[in-house]
This record gives C-alpha cells, structure tokens and sequence, in this order.
C-alpha cells in the first residue's frame, strides 16, 4: 500500500476548507458529518457556504489566508482553481504540520479521502489510491445496498451497552454480539422494531443467556466450509463469514493461505495437510482433534479445497462429529471442475451435447481395484477427473479398450483459478504421454468430453407408421 487507512479523530480539532466554489462546498459537506469546527477561507463564498456561516454552522475568514487558521487543525482541504492560492495554502498548511489534501492534484496530497458508505458510527471508507474511482463508487453502491439504513443506531446501541456486557466472559460475550449483529436483534431492527430489538438484547446481557442458545449450543460448531479452487475470490460469501467468527481453522493443502486473512486476527490456525505419501495428519488424528476442540466450545471451521462434499473426505469427519454429538453444518464452495471447465472458456454441460457430466477419481481407496472409467463415459457425457494425473496411463487404456474414440479432446486444467494456471490440450491417444511431456503438476483436474455420436446408418432404426407393420420391418433393416 502506497497510502495508509486510519480514521483521524474529529473532536474538539478544526478542519480548514480553502475555496468558496462547489468543490470546496463538497468537502465541507463532507466535514460537517464530523464533529470538527470547520474553517471555510475565501472572499467569494458561494451561496451555500455563505448560508451555512450565516447558521453558525462554519466560520467563514473572507480576510485572507493566514498560519492562524491551521492552528488546532487536523487537516485542511484546498479546494481552489487559483494555481498561486493553491501552492501558498499547501505550503503553509505543511509548515504548520497539518495533513493537507489539493482537490485535483495528487502530488500535493498527504491524504486522499475515500469514497465513504455512512451508517455513523459504523463507517466503511474504500480507497483505491487513485487507480480507480469508478470501482470504487461500485463498491459503495453495493455496500450501500447491503447495510441497512439504520445499522448505525444498531452499533450505537451495542455502544452504550458494550459497559454492561463487560462483567460477561469473554466467551459468551463473543457470542452475544454475533447474535446482536447476526441474529434477531438485527432482524428486528432492520425491519423496523428498534425498541423490541434494544429489549431483547438489554434482556441477553441482564440473564446472561441468548434465546437463540440451541444455535450456539456451549458443545462448539463446526462448518465444513469449501474453500473454492484456489483463490481468495472464490470463496462464498456465507464461507468468508464462518472465516470470520471462527475460533479454530483445521485447513487443508490446497487451501490458499490468502484465504486464512479473512478470519480474526486471534483465530487458531491449524494445518491439517495431507501431503500424498506422508503420515502427519491421517485422517482419524483430523477427526479427534476436530472432535475435542468443538467439545471444548470453541467455533470450529473446518477449510477444504474446492466443495467439501467432493472428494474431501468430509463424510468420514461429518460421521465423528456425529458420533460426539457435535453439530456441523456444511457451506458449500465452488469444485476444482468448475473452475477448470472455466479456465479452458468451456462448460461442463451442453444442451444436446453433454447432458451427463460424471464427477470421479484417478484413484480409488487402496484395495478398491481401479474404476471402470469407460463405463462412465457414455457419448454426451463430460467427465471431470480428480486425482488422475497419475492413473493417466490406466485411464486411456480403459478407455480404448472400450472402442472410446483416440481421437478424444482431452484437456488437462492445473492449478485452475490461481496464477499459475495452465490448460493443456490433447488426444486421448496421447494422454500419457503428454502429460509426462509437459510437465503436468499436480493439483489437476482431467477434463473429457464424448460427444453424442449419430449411430451408422446401416443400424440406424426408423419407425414408419405411415407404411404396412411388413414394409415397416423391411425399413428398418
Ligand atoms: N474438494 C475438492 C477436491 C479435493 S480432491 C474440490 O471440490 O475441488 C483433490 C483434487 O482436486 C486434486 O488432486 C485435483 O484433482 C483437484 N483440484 C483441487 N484444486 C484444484 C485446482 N485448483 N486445479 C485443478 N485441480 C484441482
């Protein structure tokens, strides 16, 4: 970062306006949501500045500029098209040690302001560091969307009851206020009916028990949470949000350790990976300590790659947890097939062409025998391989074994939605040999598509009931 985001204190300081125009109108607009005493100089203030000093809401200095105004000043604006008036503001508001920000020249900024979505005191500043305002006004337009209207009352509350909740532990008051932002006192107060919301949560605090205790049962939780293929962005809004309220992380080998920012910065990060050929974390140490760490209350988010339903093992830890009698939830998350149907500008399934799309394995438990992969390849059908860098000889063997084309498409997605992405395309034929050839690295995916076929035309059957049932058989051989 060339700029660095804090939030300056208002109160009791002086914010200085130097300009009288629209510009400068803005950033007094902008100051007056703060508690700053705002300082406006100009000879030739506009209408609006002028009615806001006639209020007493502004001092307006139509005298000239001088060090005093800067005195007690947290930071000063110049909003003035007069190049010389411009410089001799930058200059003395730097000598006088105040941040200082020129409307229209970066070079002469200390600080620029960002674009803001105000639920005061609940405040979201964005900031691009001038590369891109226009994605910076998208984003304040979802947020605006996403915040309700009055969420700031909502903090306030939790403000002035934050004294009151103190005496809770620690624990419970964690909980408390993920139930006040998240739960029904939220619901509530968004919909309207802010003196039930208060009452409810004044309530909480006072008996010390949440009325929605069965969803925070004192046992711990634990979301099994899909993690997406490999990058930060492809990770589902309700996952990034397990992120954040969790206690413990359990996260796998493939996981990107970008994605571990997201959770608090107190959470407990634990590798969990299975790197193939190695005993550090078998899968049963995985389950037992899932199992004693939920047990001990604690919020427990469990990150695999990908969707945690496919080939994540996740039914095997979903079974202990059971077993303990711990809830879990999953959160689903975006497969490695999807993103390496994506990465080849392809799609899993086609209308009329690939109506079937098979999700398998290169490799099966040990002692499963390997899977008759032909017989999942019907014409239509897509099928995305997991694991099967290495069983790829066997695979093009089983296949043309079977009478599948040699021909075939195949393509090969490594490492699909992260920046080391790589599609490689070949004939079934040389499957093998390709990937050997290139270097293919694992995580992989194997993408194969067998296309409908129409039958030769000798055995192709037509119904004619427009002939004699005799005639009918002879048109159909
Ligand atoms: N639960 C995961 C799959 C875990 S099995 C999911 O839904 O995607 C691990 C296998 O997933 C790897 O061997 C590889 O075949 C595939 N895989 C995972 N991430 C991948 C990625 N970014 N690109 C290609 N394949 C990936």
């Amino acid at each position: 970062m060339k700029t660095f985001p804090m939030f300056l204190k208002t109160e009791g300081r002086r914010i200085v306006v130097v300009g009288g125009g629209e510009q400068a109108a803005q950033k007094v607009r902008l100051a007056l949501k703060t508690s700053a005493e705002i300082l406006v100089v100009s000879d030739a203030p506009d209408a609006e500045i002028a009615d806001l000093a006639r209020q007493g809401r502004i001092v307006l200095h139509t005298d000239g500029l001088h060090e005093t105004a800067f005195e007690n000043a947290v930071l000063a604006f110049v909003a003035t098209d007069d190049g010389a008036i411009r410089a001799a503001a930058h200059a003395l508001a730097q000598r006088c040690g105040v941040l200082v920000n020129v409307v229209d020249a970066p070079d002469l900024c200390d600080a620029f302001t960002p674009s803001i979505v105000d639920r005061d005191p609940v405040v979201v500043a964005i900031g691009t560091e001038g590369t891109a305002p226009v994605l910076a006004r998208g984003l304040k337009a979802t947020l605006e969307t996403m915040l309700e209207p009055r969420l700031g009352d909502l903090a306030a509350l939790a403000g002035r009851l934050r004294g009151e909740a103190a005496r809770l532990d620690p624990r419970r008051r964690r909980d408390l206020w993920r139930w006040v932002f998240n739960g029904a006192p939220r619901a509530l107060h968004a919909a309207g009916r802010e003196r039930e919301a208060a009452a409810l949560v004044k309530d909480a605090i006072a008996n010390d028990r949440l009325p929605e205790d069965r969803d925070h049962p004192a046992t711990g939780f634990v979301s099994l949470v899909g993690a997406g293929p490999g990058s930060r962005d492809l990770i589902t809004l309700r996952g990034a949000q397990r992120l954040q309220e969790a206690d413990v992380i359990f996260y796998d080998r493939l996981v990107d350790p970008d994605l571990l920012e997201l959770a608090r910065r107190d959470a407990e990060r634990i590798y969990v990976g299975k790197t193939p050929g190695t005993a550090a974390w078998p899968q049963e140490r995985i389950n037992a300590l899932m199992v004693r760490t939920a047990r001990a209350g604690r919020r427990v988010v469990r990150l695999k790659c990908g969707d945690p339903g496919i080939f994540g093992r996740g039914a095997e830890e979903a079974a202990s947890l059971d077993e303990a009698g711990i809830n879990w939830e999953i959160v689903p998350g975006v497969t490695a097939a999807s993103a390496a149907a994506a990465a080849t500008s392809g799609f899993l399934t086609e209308r009329g062409e690939a109506d079937t799309l098979v999700i398998a394995t290169g490799q099966l438990r040990a002692g499963d025998g390997d899977p008759n992969w032909a017989s999942y390849l019907l014409p239509g059908t897509t099928l995305a391989l997991y694991m099967a860098v290495g069983a790829a000889a066997k695979v093009r063997a089983n296949l043309l074994a079977a009478g599948v084309e040699p021909d075939l498409d195949v393509r090969i997605v490594s490492r699909a939605a992260s920046p080391a992405e790589r599609v490689v395309i070949t004939p079934l034929d040389a499957l093998a040999d390709t990937i050997e050839r290139e270097g293919v690295e694992n995580p992989a995916i194997i993408l194969i598509r067998r296309p409908k076929r129409e039958l030769p035309a000798r055995v192709r059957v037509e119904i004619r009931p427009d002939l004699s049932r005799d005639l009918r058989l002879v048109a159909a051989v």
